[in-house]
Order: C-alpha cells, then structure tokens, then sequence
C-alpha cells in the first residue's frame, strides 16, 4: 500500500483514490490544507493498486514536444473570456460537437476548485480560466473511464500532474481521449484560498470570481471578485460609453481599492510561492516528454516571440506533443490566428515550462501563523507591503497610461 515519506512525494492527483478497488482510500487534508491519500488498513487487501498508478512513483511520460505555435482565438469573445488566447475553448468546442464530454476545473457553490464534466456548450464558462488553487479529482479518472469504455470522446484538461494520474489510473492507450495540461507554476493551497474569501467577503453574496480579468489587458494580473453588494459599481460603471468616465469611476469605486488590496494578498502570496504545494517545488512533470498532447500557456514576451500576434485581450503558447494533439491542431487551427514559433525563446519568458519554483524561505512561517491572525495582515507582513498608498498610486498612473494606450 502507498505510504509518503516526504509531503514532496504526493501531488494530490487522487489516482490511487479512484484505483483503489475496496474504497479504502480517501483523500484527506492536511494541515497547510493540501489533500493527501489516508488508508484505511481494515479495508486494505494490499493488491498495492495504488503504487501502481502513482505518477511520482511510476513516471512514464509518454509524449515528447513536436510543434511550437502561437496563437490565438479568432472569436474574440471567447478570446476575451479566457485566461490567455482562448485555446482551450477551441478544443472544447471541437469535442463537444462532436458528441463528447470535456472535464476540467470549475467553482462549486462554495467557491472551492474542483474537477468536472461538461456535455454542453452552455456549461463551458464554468471550465473556463485559470484558477489559481489546487481542484480536488475526486472520482473524475473513474468517470472519464466510463465515457471513454463507452466510445465517447473525452477532453480531459488539468494540470501536468493530473493529466499524468489521469494516464496511470486509465493504464491503457484509448483512441478517444485527448489531454491538455499547461505550463502549471504550481498550485496554492485550497485551505488558504477558502480562508481568504471567508476573511474578506460574505461568501454566500459572491456571484462571480475571475482570476484573469482583462478590462486593462492580458499582461495585468487582475483578480475580480464581484459581489451582490459590489456589483452596484460594476453596473454603474458599465452605464458610461466614455472610457475615461468609466475608468473615473471604477477608480473612484471602493470596489478597485479594495481588488487591489486582495490582488496584493492572495494573488501576491500565489505569486511569491508562500502557500504553494510542496510537491510543486520539484515536480517532476516538466519539459518536452510530457503525458498530455497539447500544452497551452500565456504566451510571455509575445512582442519579441511574435509581435504580429499581440493583442491585450490575449495570446497563447500552444505546444504539440502527440500525433493525437496533431490531430486537435489541425480540427482547430481555422478558428485560430497562429504562427510557429521558436521554442528556445518561449522557455526564457516562461521558466516554469522547465523548472520548478523555489518555496518562499518564509513559507515554514506562514503556515505556522496563517490560522492565528489575518490573512491580508499575515502575507502582506512577510512579504512587505509597507508602501501600499505609493503603490496603488503607481498602479493608478500605470493603468491610465494604458488606458490612455489602449483607447
Ligand atoms: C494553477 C495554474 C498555474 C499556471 N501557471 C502558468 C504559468 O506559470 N505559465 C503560463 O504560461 N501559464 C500558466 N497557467 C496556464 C494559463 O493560466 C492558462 O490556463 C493557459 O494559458 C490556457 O489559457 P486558455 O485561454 O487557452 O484557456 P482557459 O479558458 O483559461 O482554460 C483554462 C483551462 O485550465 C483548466 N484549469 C483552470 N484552473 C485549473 C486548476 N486549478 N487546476 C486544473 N486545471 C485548471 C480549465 O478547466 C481549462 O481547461 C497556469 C494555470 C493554472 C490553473
């Protein structure tokens, strides 16, 4: 039966849960609020199912990188919608029309990560975009297996981990199912994503969460929360036609201050790898031999990689691993605006294709103090956030500029 040695040794990717044939097997979290397999040792037969699937224990990537693209949606609506380019709505859309069923990451009612399936375009928004926290599995490797013992097609996007579990759990080659992961940067704790949105908001008043919103362009981190009570700015800002007046008042608006106050904590603490999993900081899941066919990521340093692509509502970085993913390119591709590109420059803009983060040198800190005291306080405190007035001014001049850029 599995047993950890090291936290780094788990990714969290549920395989040995969904394998385990007695259900001896459940997914616990632990104290920094990552999931991890407990065993129930009554119920445990010992068919040792579990090493079996695990992907840090039995790594056999099975695709090699073969095509680098950058590209974008041509809908721009479904561009504007996206974390990046809107490839994965692409993809999905492929799949859907075609009879078949797209798994991915979405909110449940209580705003936590967790993985689902969609078969129809109606669902799609909610596996759209980023979400910056660690998705629970749950039983979607047992439920992919059924559609696909069923002929149906399957997309199955997640992150490089559970993409890799996905592949040891279903340990066998099926024609149907294609797989997308990204360049992952590592995924922070579920723990401190619910505590974070119970510290700040009535989470029950949330109606929409959006990690990557794109009002002031793709290249600005912009974390938008909007309430029941906050969406009053939200519609009062959308009444005004003129821009400047639009963005007078989204300034003014007790909404942007505040936004910027939680970017500055979650997204900063995400950003400064404080609350990441442990696992994250030597995955083992990167490079060019991969277990998805299709990585997509932010294209970084699109205006030197491929200035003709540039666009503020987005571009992607796609790379082609597998002759299934080939196949998904070329269904695809006249939906898109694309052009290869070379893959030496797309890992100098982002590292994280090839190599992990460092853990922050105060992240034993933090999870020894996060349940004591404020959230905001804590991880502005150990990351410095002594000039918060001089940098939302900063950010207030910065973001005229490009709006004065963009209009
Ligand atoms: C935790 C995380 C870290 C990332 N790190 C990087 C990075 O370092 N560099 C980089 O270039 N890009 C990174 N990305 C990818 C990037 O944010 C975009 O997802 C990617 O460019 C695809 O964008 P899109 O417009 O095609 O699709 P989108 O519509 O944005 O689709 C996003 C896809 O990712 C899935 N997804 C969303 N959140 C999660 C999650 N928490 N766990 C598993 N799957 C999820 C969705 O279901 C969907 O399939 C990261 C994404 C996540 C979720």
């Amino acid at each position: 039966m599995i047993s950890l040695k090291d936290k780094k040794d788990c990714c969290g990717c549920s395989a040995c849960y969904n394998i385990c044939p007695k259900k001896a097997i459940s997914m616990q979290e632990d104290i920094e609020g990552f999931l991890y397999p407990i065993i129930d040792n009554n119920k445990c037969v010992k068919c040792n199912l579990c090493i079996k699937v695990c992907p840090i224990l039995n790594n056999k990537k099975e695709t090699k990188l073969s095509e680098v693209y950058g590209c974008k949606n041509k809908n721009v609506e479904e561009q504007k919608a996206s974390s990046s380019g809107g490839i994965f709505t692409s993809l999905a859309n492929y799949i859907l029309d075609n009879n078949g069923i797209v798994f991915g990451a979405s909110y449940n009612d209580k705003w936590e990560v967790i993985h689902k399936f969609i078969d129809k375009k109606d669902d799609l928004d909610s596996l759209r975009r980023s979400k910056y926290v660690q998705s629970d599995i749950n039983n979607t490797y047992k439920q992919s297996k059924e559609f696909l013992d069923n002929n149906k097609f399957v997309l199955f996007c997640g992150t490089p981990c559970q993409i890799a579990g996905l592949k040891n759990f279903l340990n066998k080659d099926y024609t149907n199912l294609y797989t997308m992961d990204f360049i992952c940067f590592g995924v922070p704790s579920p723990k401190i994503w619910k505590i974070f949105l119970e510290q700040n908001f009535d989470t029950n008043n949330i109606i929409f969460i959006n990690f990557r919103y794109k009002e002031f362009g793709w290249d600005h981190f912009y974390l938008k929360i909007h309430t029941v009570t906050r969406n009053y700015f939200v519609t009062l800002y959308k009444k005004f036609k003129n821009k400047y007046k639009k963005y007078l008042i989204h300034l003014l608006s007790v909404q942007y201050f505040f936004s910027r106050y939680y970017y500055l904590s979650f997204f900063k603490g995400f950003l400064y790898s404080l609350f990441l999993r442990p696992s994250c900081h030597t995955c083992v899941f990167k490079g060019t031999e991969r277990y998805s066919d299709i990585t997509v990521y932010d294209l970084w340093g699109v205006n030197n990689i491929a200035p003709q692509l540039y666009d503020s509502n987005g571009v992607s970085g796609l790379n082609i691993n597998s002759e299934k993913g080939k196949f998904l390119f070329e269904k695809i591709k006249s939906n898109l605006f694309f052009t290869i590109i070379n893959y030496e420059q797309v890992i100098k803009s982002n590292p994280r294709f090839l190599t992990s983060n460092e853990p922050h040198n105060k992240r034993e800190e933090f999870f020894e103090r996060y349940k004591k005291e404020n959230l905001n306080k804590l991880i502005n405190s150990l990351l410095g956030e002594r000039f918060l007035i001089l940098k939302i001014v900063k950010a207030t001049i910065k973001k005229f500029k490009k709006f004065k850029y963009h209009k």
